[in-house]
């Protein structure tokens, strides 16, 4: 009997890990989830989870920032992150001293929701998707024609700038930019500028209206410079209903019908993955990451 190939899936998040191993279909065979701690804490009990098993290949969508330039000394660690402990961790050093030259992807949480809702979520048969999440950040992902997009470094779409309204006087929230888009509009934001943490928020504050204009300049202006597809919003913000009409109708406003795109209800989804799209797009690159080596 030939015995099935295992998968190692890691979302490493800024709260929680989740890790999976998975078959050659990936259906997940087993899961952890794992509190984000200090780095001997939680990489000790990722060790922990995945010495049971025999896997062939990892793939991790990491929080960030993350260095994935392969000719830079720090390939594979954390770089500048507020998460102190994490700040300069060598992920994927530490995974390769303990499992061995196993092929391991690497690349930012986002952008592996991105590649699993572009493969089996909202964007299934879209060309490209760009994910974005607004969370605790802001971040953005994009994929096209299965591939992820890196360059020199990894997109840091959160920390744009948008034109405030002149009636706002909130100075933002980001400790680097103050007011740039995860400065305006990420769920600390947004508990910043009230007060009051966004899900005990009114549906019809005026916040959400701020909110929808400057996600709407912002994915206007993504639409702008990558012309995806589909658009993909993630993160605990999302979860206010109301929000996705209104983002959609800042972003027509925004783009002043320029370019021709989908209608808006199809251009901008909420994700059908929900909270699977990280570990399902690390799976996927770990299978990936396997072929590529094969
Ligand atoms: P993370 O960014 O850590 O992955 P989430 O995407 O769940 O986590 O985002 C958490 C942020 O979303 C928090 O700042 C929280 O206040 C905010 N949030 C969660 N639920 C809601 C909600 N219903 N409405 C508005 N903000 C929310
Ligand atoms: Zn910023």
């Amino acid at each position: 009997m030939t015995r099935d190939l295992l998968y190692g899936g890691i979302e490493a998040g800024g709260t929680k890990f989740i890790c999976a191993v998975a078959d050659e279909d990936l259906n997940i065979i087993d899961q952890v989830r794992i509190d984000t701690t200090v780095p001997e804490e939680t990489m000790g009990e990722l060790k922990a989870f995945f010495d049971k098993y025999e896997v062939e290949s990892f793939g991790i969508s990491s929080f960030g920032p993350i260095d994935i330039n392969h000719d830079s000394p720090t390939y594979g660690y954390i770089t500048s992150t507020p998460k102190l402990p994490w700040q300069n961790y060598d992920f994927v050093g530490q995974m390769k001293a303990w499992f061995g030259d196993k092929p391991i992807a690497w690349t930012t949480d986002v952008n592996g929701a991105s590649l699993a809702e572009n493969t089996m979520g909202a964007a299934k048969g879209a060309n490209s998707c760009l994910y974005l999440t607004i969370g605790t950040g802001v971040g953005g992902g994009f994929s096209m024609n299965g591939e992820i997009y890196h360059a020199y470094a990894h997109p840091e779409m959160g920390h744009i700038k948008v034109a405030q309204d002149p009636h706002d006087h909130f100075e933002g929230a980001c400790p680097f930019h103050g007011n740039c888009i995860e400065g305006l509009v990420s769920g600390p934001a947004i508990e910043k500028r009230t007060g009051i943490k966004g899900a005990d928020l009114p549906s019809d504050h005026e916040v959400w209206d701020y909110v929808a204009d400057y996600l709407g300049q912002a994915i206007a202006n993504y639409t702008l410079t990558l012309a995806p597809e589909r658009v993909v919003l993630g993160g605990g913000v999302m979860h206010q209903d109301q929000l996705l009409d209104k983002v959609r109708t800042q972003v027509e406003k925004a783009l002043a019908n320029y370019v021709e795109l989908p209608a808006m209800t199809d251009y901008i989804q909420l994700p059908k993955l929900g909270d699977n799209a990280g570990i399902t797009g690390s799976l996927l690159l770990a299978k990936r990451a396997l072929k590529d080596v094969k």
